[in-house]
């Protein structure tokens, strides 16, 4: 039998960070991961939590915060780090190849690496942001400029829509790590390029172009949709289980 691509899912998170952030993070890489899967499995996933704080002197707090024990499924290394020494060009931006460097001392990873951060990672410097950067197998998605408070923006589904754009950027960095070829049908997980969070929003399927017959047409209704629905975590439920969409 072949082996199974392995791929480690790091979500790399705030001690300080609320635990609805946390959940929905962990939720988004586990159902990239149930995606993948869905009909065959394609790789074999490890998803865990890494906890970081950015001075020393908040490790006291660490993870002794409430998350729902649910959101730690497959979380069986949780680390408390600085990440100071990552600091990246810009005030608020840390290094991204510092960030995989960091997680790959700190924590057993697959050769495959997909590391989820609340953290701003630095982008090219003629570019405002950047939401994912790929070196070496290893891929950091950051989902600072994926929320809207990043732009100071009142959004009343914002954990929805970090989730929706955080899990279409995994979809997409995961897809290549599998095979997939990247697209330009602007409604697929796969599309290239992807330049703005409001790409992300477009990205709600895998497109037939792919050539994968379960998984075609398969994945997550837009933010849009799920707010003119008026039920802002619609999107958040597998729409195996919905009962009555
Ligand atoms: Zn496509």
């Amino acid at each position: 039998m072949r082996n199974v691509l392995s791929i480690s899912q790091i979500l790399l998170i705030d001690s300080t960070a609320t635990p609805q952030i946390e959940k929905i993070l962990m939720t988004a890489l586990n159902e990239v991961q149930q995606f993948y899967n869905y009909d065959k499995p394609r790789a074999s996933f490890d998803t865990s939590v890494l906890y970081y704080f950015t001075s020393y002197g908040q490790e006291s707090e660490d993870v002794n915060h409430t998350i729902d024990k649910g959101s730690r499924v497959n979380d069986h290394r949780i680390i408390n780090k600085n990440v100071g020494d990552a600091r990246g060009l810009y005030a608020s931006t840390y290094d991204q190849q510092k960030l995989i460097k960091f997680v790959r001392e700190t924590t057993e990873t697959s050769d495959r690496l997909v590391i989820l951060t609340n953290l701003e990672i630095t982008p090219p410097s003629e570019w405002r942001y950047i939401l994912w950067d790929t070196f070496d197998n290893a891929s950091v998605v950051s989902t600072a400029p994926m929320d809207p408070e990043y732009w100071r923006l009142k959004d009343e589904f914002r954990f929805s829509t970090i989730k929706h754009r955080a899990r279409a950027a995994c979809l997409n960095v995961v897809g290549q790590d599998i095979g997939l070829e990247r697209c330009d049908n602007y409604r697929c997980f796969m599309r290239a390029p992807v330049e703005s969070t409001t790409d992300l929003d477009d990205m709600i399927l895998l497109g037939p172009e792919h050539k994968l017959r379960e998984l075609a047409n398969r994945g997550f209704p837009s933010p849009t949709e799920v707010q003119e629905s008026g039920d802002q975590w619609v999107r958040n439920i597998p729409t195996d289980r919905v009962s009555n969409p």
